[in-house]
């Protein structure tokens, strides 16, 4: 895959207009209620923006994280269960109640959703990351929502993506994105954990991804989150290899993929360039 050579946009509505193929990735804290069920009003929110995406001829594939916390909620059991096969057992139960409120919502705007399962192995290996590409490729074309999420049932450590922060970058790799969007439960990244440090100021704007580590804290998570910020920096700075900019942003604030490309809502733009983008596919 070649890396983009430069982009024009130093804003995220720049970005985003200037965007056909956008990777969205959904993190648990905005997927989930606090009690695990599925927040079908943000799944209201997303299908009304995908939708609104979609009319201005932009193509959107969404990686979606909340399997096992829906698992948990549905049936109400097995929410301590560290072992590994109560854990899959839990995601293979959410999953299915992740599609089913997708797939629901997702209609109302005449929108057809498809799942796609994946593990770590897929995307080193040649063949299986082609038909990955073509499967995406195809659903894309189609007018189709892509949903990409971790195979659970198969994903044990030794071939596991490991969070959904690299799973999505490395979807947004393999498809060509233009530029990918992190929702999660903070407005971007903060010179400090801001759920524990009421005072920490949001950083808008990361051209030099090590030059900003530096000096800012990034230890602490959500209760449901899985990586924390370290998993969206490697996933950023994944992306910004091959030269996609990454936008991080809070997915309770409403319509927030609307609100980011009308530039009303505040995030994190991560971006290495500052040229014209190729015209390419
Ligand atoms: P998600 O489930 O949405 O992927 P995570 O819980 O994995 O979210 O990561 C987001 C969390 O990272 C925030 O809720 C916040 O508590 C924590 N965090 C730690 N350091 C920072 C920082 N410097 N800026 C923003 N968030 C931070």
């Amino acid at each position: 895959m070649s890396k983009r050579e430069c982009w024009l946009g130093r804003t995220p509505q720049d970005v985003i207009a200037q965007s056909r193929k956008i990777v969205v990735k959904i993190g648990s804290s905005t997927l989930a209620h606090e009690d695990g069920a599925v927040n079908r009003e943000f799944l209201e929110s997303l299908a009304k923006s995908v939708d609104a995406l979609r009319a201005l001829g932009k193509q959107v594939v969404l990686v979606s994280s909340g399997a096992r916390v829906a698992g948990v909620s549905r049936i109400g059991k097995w929410s301590r269960k560290e072992d590994t096969n109560y854990k899959q057992a839990l995601c293979a139960i959410g999953q299915v109640e992740l599609m089913t409120a997708y797939s629901e919502i997702f209609s109302a705007h005449e929108l057809f959703v498809g799942q796609i399962l994946l593990t770590r192995d897929d995307f080193g290996v040649k063949e299986r990351s082609l038909n990955i590409r073509n499967t995406l490729f195809t659903l894309t074309d189609e007018g189709i929502i892509p949903i990409v999420n971790e195979n659970d049932t198969v994903a044990v450590e030794e071939i596991k993506v490991g969070d959904n922060d690299s799973l999505s970058a490395h979807t947004a790799v393999l498809w060509n994105a233009d530029c990918l969007i992190l929702l999660s439960d903070i407005d971007g990244i903060y010179d400090q954990n801001p759920k524990t440090h009421p005072e920490a100021k949001l950083i808008e704007f990361i051209d030099n991804l090590d030059e900003t580590l530096s000096h800012i804290d990034i230890s602490g998570k959500s209760d449901f989150g899985t990586g924390g910020i370290e998993t969206k920096i490697s996933a950023t700075r994944e992306a910004m290899g091959y030269g996609i900019p990454v936008i991080l942003a809070n997915g309770s604030t409403p319509d927030i993929l609307l609100q980011l490309s009308e530039g009303t809502a505040p995030s994190t733009l991560f971006t290495n360039a500052a040229g014209k983008p190729e015209a390419e596919d």
